[in-house]
């Protein structure tokens, strides 16, 4: 019986569960990561630490907080930012601690004044456990907001925020760390996972950001809802999106609806890659539908 309830219990991957553990991999020479709903990056320098993205409310928060504080237990400074405004990757905030230094790009500010809230809302209505962890949410107010890029120096190595364009969503913000060329990448480059815009930037304006994300020649990539790869990864998100815009534009002119092309995408779109776990591309038509 026992053994059922592990084997269970490890079947609810750290994928979905929405309460982060305090597990570290190492990504790369100063990067660590908690793998789970999301990914959560740690940037260990000698000075100080940067944490990207909260987990969802704040004791998610709190645990990363005290994960990057056991990691490197003699950096006085904590830097966090986030590398969207969506609940599970923003709204554990107030978990960390008050001294910490919040950063994010002004455009996700923008994004999170005016819908955060109603997203929090909506991710407490998923679930009793996700209502629990949010119960106690409140937003937090950044201590330097930025418009393209803002460098936090660590000691040893350096993060550059950027702000690249919308994608995901308006505000997406991603993070490359020096030297180790590692990029944390949140939803714009991911690991196999069809891309889903939210409110946010179009397919042309996704591959517009990803053609300044290749000019920053990447060794690793860290996404928040997939696998850790290499530089690769930047341009199979590049192929991927192209592919699937070119196809759903070459049926848009020959008067297919946006449904039609969703469904039969999907099943040429699974022959084509078929090694992606699951390819539901009929958000992604709608998109460049209405591009
Ligand atoms: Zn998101």
């Amino acid at each position: 019986m026992k053994t059922l309830l592990l084997l269970l219990a490890s079947t609810l991957s750290a994928q979905n569960n929405p309460i982060l553990g305090e597990d570290t991999v190492k990504v790369s020479e100063h990067v660590w990561a908690i793998m789970g709903w999301p990914n959560i990056a740690i940037v260990v320098g000698d000075r100080a630490t940067l944490v990207v993205d909260t987990g969802l409310g704040p004791r998610n928060g709190a645990t990363i907080a005290r994960v990057a504080a056991k990691l490197a237990p003699a950096n006085q400074k904590l830097y966090f930012t986030t590398t969207h405004f969506h609940p599970e990757h923003a709204s554990g905030e107030t978990g960390f601690p008050k001294g910490a230094i919040l950063i994010r790009d002004a455009v996700q500010q923008s994004e999170m004044e005016s819908d955060g809230k109603r997203m929090v809302d909506l991710f407490a209505g998923r679930s009793p456990q996700q209502n629990e962890l949010l119960a106690d949410w409140t937003m937090r107010i950044p201590d330097v907001t930025f418009d393209t890029e803002a460098r936090v120096d660590l000691g040893g190595v350096t993060a550059r925020l950027l702000w690249f364009g919308a994608a995901h969503t308006k505000g997406d913000q991603l993070a490359f760390v020096e030297p180790d060329r590692t990029l944390v990448s949140g939803d714009v480059v991911q690991n196999k996972v069809v891309p889903g815009i939210v409110g946010g930037g179009t397919p042309a304006t996704w591959l517009a950001v990803l053609d300044k994300v290749a000019a920053l020649n990447v060794l690793h990539v860290l996404p928040d809802h997939s696998a850790p790869g290499d530089g690769s990864m930047v341009a199979m998100e590049k192929k991927f999106i192209t592919d699937l815009r070119n196809a759903a534009l070459e049926l848009k002119k020959r008067g297919t609806s946006a449904d039609d092309a969703g469904k039969q995408l999907g099943v040429e779109f699974k022959a084509k890659y078929p090694d992606w776990p699951s390819m539901n591309v009929a958000g992604f038509v709608r998109s460049v539908y209405a591009e």
